[in-house]
C-alpha cells in the first residue's frame, strides 16, 4: 500500500501523539517517522511548466541543504515533460507549479504558497513539490513577493522528511510554517542540520 500525505497546510499529522523528537519528522499513518532510508540522493525532475526562476531556486536550495549538512542529498535529473495527471505518477519526484484552483491544494488552495506531497511504503518512495502560481514569487526580493529560494528550501525540507518546526527559542528553522511577503530565510538552523544528519549521516564517509 502506498499512502499519500502532504506537508504544508494539512492536518493529517496532528493525529499522532508523537514525542518531541518524532514530531519534527514527517510520519506515516501509524505515526512512524519517515525517511528515504538508503535511497539517497533523491532524484528530482523540473516539471516542464516550472519557470527558470523556479529552477534556480531549487538549485540554490539543494546547494544549501548539501553544503550545510555535508551530505549529498539530491540529484537534479533535468526537465520532465508534464502531461495531464502527472501528479499521479509516483516514479518521478516532480518540482512544478499549479494555480490555486487546482485540486492538488485541497481546501488550503488560496492560503499556501507551496506544497509537498509524499508517498511511502516502509520508506518514503515519492515526493512532489508544487508552487502556487496564484502567489507572487521572486528570487531577488522584489516588492510584495515571496522569496522563492526560502520557500524552495522549506519544501525540500519536507521532501527530505522534515515536518514543521515553529520553535523560535534558539534560531528559526527553515521548517517554520509561516513566511511573510519579503521575508528571506535562506540559512538552515542548527536543528535543521542535526535532523538531516541524524536521518542520512550514514551516507558520508
Ligand atoms: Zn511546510
Amino acid at each position: 500500500m502506498i499512502a499519500m500525505l502532504s506537508g504544508c497546510g494539512d492536518e493529517t499529522l496532528s493525529n499522532c501523539n508523537a514525542g518531541m523528537e518524532t514530531s519534527v519528522y514527517l510520519v506515516s499513518s501509524d505515526c512512524r517517522p519517515l525517511t528515504w532510508g538508503q535511497a539517497i540522493p533523491i532524484s528530482l525532475f523540473y516539471g516542464s511548466t516550472l519557470s527558470s526562476d523556479g529552477q534556480f531556486a531549487i538549485r540554490e536550495a539543494v546547494k544549501t541543504w548539501e553544503e550545510q549538512t555535508g551530505l549529498h542529498l539530491f540529484e537534479i535529473m533535468g526537465t520532465y515533460q508534464e502531461y495531464p495527471g502527472i501528479e499521479n505518477n509516483q516514479s518521478i519526484n516532480l518540482i512544478s507549479v499549479r494555480p490555486s484552483s487546482d485540486p492538488i491544494w485541497g481546501t488550503a488552495g488560496n492560503k499556501e504558497p507551496a506544497k509537498t506531497v509524499y508517498y511511502y511504503r516502509d520508506y518514503l518512495v515519492n515526493s512532489d513539490v508544487y508552487f502556487n502560481t496564484s502567489f507572487k514569487f521572486s528570487i531577488q526580493n522584489e516588492p510584495q513577493t515571496y522569496d522563492l529560494i526560502s520557500v524552495a528550501l522549506h519544501e525540500l525540507g519536507h521532501v527530505l522528511g522534515l515536518d514543521h518546526d515553529n520553535d523560535i527559542s534558539s534560531g528559526v528553522s527553515v521548517m517554520n510554517s509561516t513566511i511573510f511577503v519579503g521575508q528571506q530565510r535562506r540559512t538552515l538552523s542548527p536543528r535543521d542540520i542535526e535532523r538531516i544528519q541524524a536521518l542520512y549521516g550514514y551516507t558520508s564517509n
